[in-house]
């Protein structure tokens, strides 16, 4: 055998590059605390889980898992083009919207390239654009005093943008903060980008954002030939473990993506399933109301507490704990609560708490005050 490490081996960009850290999954969490009657609040799903029509169609899709799905993904980007009265060209299905995240920067990125984001941004950005071995340039975010405290700070991305920006990546609302943007300051900025930058709007939470002044990305797709809008199944759908999302973009820039795209990244069960909840308007408005009560709930149970709840128009809140989350995690983790530590973020005195059924709040809530001893 030689001396050659395997790290050797690898492709520089990969090299520095570390694992998407996830919310700690129930079992994991049973396995190595032997606690049982668990809540997970960790990684923003729905706590309904899927509606009954896409459940009745996950039921019927087994029929046919024997043989490979649609990979033009057809019925589904049918129903979503009417759903958002565009072009089936128009659409972008991806395995999650993480697929059509990685599919952009790797469309548009290279070594000598660069990607905008915001500090405290999604955690897969960072990874998307690295990974690719292109410049991250990171604008400052909003202070923690600001009206959208450590929300994006949409002069200061402008700042970063040179004639070697290809993409920006924008979260509304934005998670982990649950900050989010308007639609006059969004637009603005959008306008003025150069035609050499492809603007990402992640809208995974859009749902959840209605009741906010919070912009919708997809009216503007005419207008703006450069802009990607992306959405999910995974949070207001209640289909995260199916993995299912979608960009909406003008045809130019889908034929791209679709040349990199796995053949099959959908699979037959997402897709069927995803038709059924585009069918089913009812789970999402339950949904959606059961997520408001809860975060006034979680607000007004957490500032009881005494500490700072950010302003939030997505299905979590972020928590300021005024000093070093990982006790209170812990704490919560005995008690049976996951909630998601946000140190990985550059937030090591917050914590990330999911809207939950009305109990689990509670639960929550008590959980949290019992780790902290109030
Ligand atoms: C959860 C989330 C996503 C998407 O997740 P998928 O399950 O891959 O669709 C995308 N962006 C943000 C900001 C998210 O929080």
């Amino acid at each position: 055998m030689g001396t050659t490490r395997i790290e050797d081996l690898v492709a520089p960009p990969v090299r520095r590059l570390q694992p998407y850290i996830p919310g700690k999954p129930i079992a994991e969490l049973e396995r190595e605390y032997g606690v049982h009657d668990i809540i997970k609040l960790a990684s923003n799903e729905n706590p309904l889980g899927p509606g009954p029509r896409a459940r009745a169609a996950m039921s019927a899709a087994i029929a046919e898992v024997g043989l490979y799905p649609d990979g033009s993904g057809f019925e589904l980007k049918c129903a979503l083009a009417g759903r958002h009265r565009v072009p089936v060209e128009w659409i972008t299905l991806g395995n999650g919207s993480n697929d059509i995240l990685v599919l952009l920067a790797e469309a548009f990125l290279t070594g000598d390239t660069e990607a905008v984001y915001s500090q405290y941004c999604f955690a897969v950005y960072p990874i998307a654009v690295q990974a690719v071995g292109a410049i991250a340039r990171v604008a400052p975010a909003r202070p923690a005093n600001d009206r959208m405290p450590l929300g994006h700070d949409l002069d200061a991305m402008a700042a970063l943008v040179t004639a070697r920006t290809r993409l920006i990546f924008i979260a509304n609302p934005n998670n982990p903060t649950g900050t989010w943007l308007d639609g006059s300051s969004l637009l603005q900025f959008l306008r003025a980008l150069p035609d050499t930058v492809i603007a990402v709007i992640d809208e995974a939470y859009f749902e959840y954002s209605r009741n906010a002044d919070c912009a919708d990305a997809s009216e503007w797709l005419r207008e703006l030939p450069n802009l990607v809008v992306a959405r999910t199944f995974s949070k207001a759908h209640g289909l995260a473990g199916l993995r299912v999302g979608y960009a909406l973009s003008q045809p130019q820039v889908a034929e791209i993506l679709n040349r990199l795209r796995q053949p099959f990244n959908v699979s037959s069960m997402a897709l069927a399933a995803a038709v059924a909840a585009l069918g089913d308007p009812d789970h999402v408005s339950r949904t959606v109301a059961l997520n408001r009560a809860g975060i006034v709930t979680l607000r007004s149970g957490l500032e009881r507490l005494g500490l700072k709840v950010l302003p939030s128009a997505a299905n979590f809140v972020l928590v300021d704990l005024g000093r070093a989350a990982g006790a209170a995690y812990e704490g919560m983790l005995r008690q049976g609560v996951i909630a998601r530590p946000v140190g990985n973020y550059g937030l090591p005195n917050h914590l990330r708490i999911t809207t939950g059924t009305a109990e689990q709040n509670q639960r929550a809530i008590a959980a949290l005050a019992a780790a902290l001893g109030r």
